[in-house]
């Protein structure tokens, strides 16, 4: 059996339980070492098998999981953050298809939701952005014409751009194109949550700069839009004067007229920020 295993953004402690208990009893392991924290291979036995996909093409990574699966091993594949982006999982599950092998998905923390977490933003604030874009500037790897960044930026939602850290003057432009004012706030997250991580806060306009003062070339995500900064509305979700399916709205005006003067403040509160 094989495991295709999200090992989360990078601190070790961040790999989901039942990723853990696999990588705690599987016989072979086979990891992607550009990205994935080597101190989550301390979780497997002594006599665990371990390869580093960063060295092997996808024909000797098969060459492991075909033999493995003739000798019954119970076989991890490691990907970084959760597998479904960018981690080249459905060539191998095609492969894997056609030799009749059958394996399962176990998901894990995204490294964009890594690095919300250490700018402590929502990426979908009311009244701001209910949207967020996952994309990447073209590399050796193209994307669709269709889906280039001038595209996404027309939109003005938030944005999370992975694989880009070394085209950052391009996608600065790109973005100011699409329609992204120049002083949007932006933020550069270097190896969330690593040790060595990383926040770096500026605006479209100087993401280079930003990136170049703290020589950071590699290993970032771009996080682009107003929800790093300004005003938003209040949520729906926990006012008093709305009814959700948990929870019935308050009729005590006092309460509602509560919520709005805390509603006030908070504006009030983040405007005085901004001025300083
Ligand atoms: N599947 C992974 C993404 C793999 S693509 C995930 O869900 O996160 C590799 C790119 O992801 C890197 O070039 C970088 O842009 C981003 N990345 C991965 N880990 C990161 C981290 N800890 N901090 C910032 N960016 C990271």
């Amino acid at each position: 059996m094989i495991t295709f295993v999200g090992a989360g953004p990078g601190a070790e402690d961040l790999i989901t339980v039942r990723g853990q208990r696999l990588l705690q009893s599987a016989d072979i392991v086979i990891y992607a070492g550009s990205l994935v924290n080597p101190g989550l291979l301390s979780l497997c036995r002594k006599e665990c098998e371990i390869y580093n996909s960063a060295k092997m093409t996808l024909e000797e990574v098969m060459e492991v999981m075909e033999r493995g699966e003739r000798e019954k091993k119970e076989i991890v594949r490691l990907h970084t953050g959760d597998p479904c982006l960018y981690g080249a999982i459905r060539e191998q599950m095609d492969e894997l298809d056609r030799c009749g092998i059958s394996y399962e998905v176990c998901p894990g923390v995204s490294s964009f939701c890594g690095a919300a977490a250490a700018l402590e933003a929502e990426y979908t604030l009311p009244g701001i952005s209910q949207s967020v874009v996952i994309t990447r500037m073209a590399g050796r790897t193209p994307v669709p014409e269709k889906e280039s960044i001038r595209s996404f930026a027309a939109h003005q939602s938030t944005m999370v751009i992975f694989l880009s850290t070394g085209m950052l003057r391009q996608l600065s432009e790109e973005l100011i194109r699409g329609g992204y004012p120049e002083d949007t706030p932006a933020a550069i997250v270097y190896k969330a949550t690593w040790p060595e991580e990383k926040v770096l806060r500026c605006t479209v306009a100087d993401l280079a700069e930003t990136a170049e003062a703290e020589n950071v070339t590699k290993t970032a995500l771009i996080v682009v839009g107003r929800v790093l900064d300004g005003e938003y509305e209040r949520s729906k979700l926990y006012d008093p004067s709305f009814t959700t399916e948990f929870r019935k709205a308050s009729a005590d005006p006092e309460k509602r007229e509560l919520s709005a003067h805390a509603e006030e403040r908070k504006l009030s509160d983040r405007r005085n920020l901004q001025s300083r």
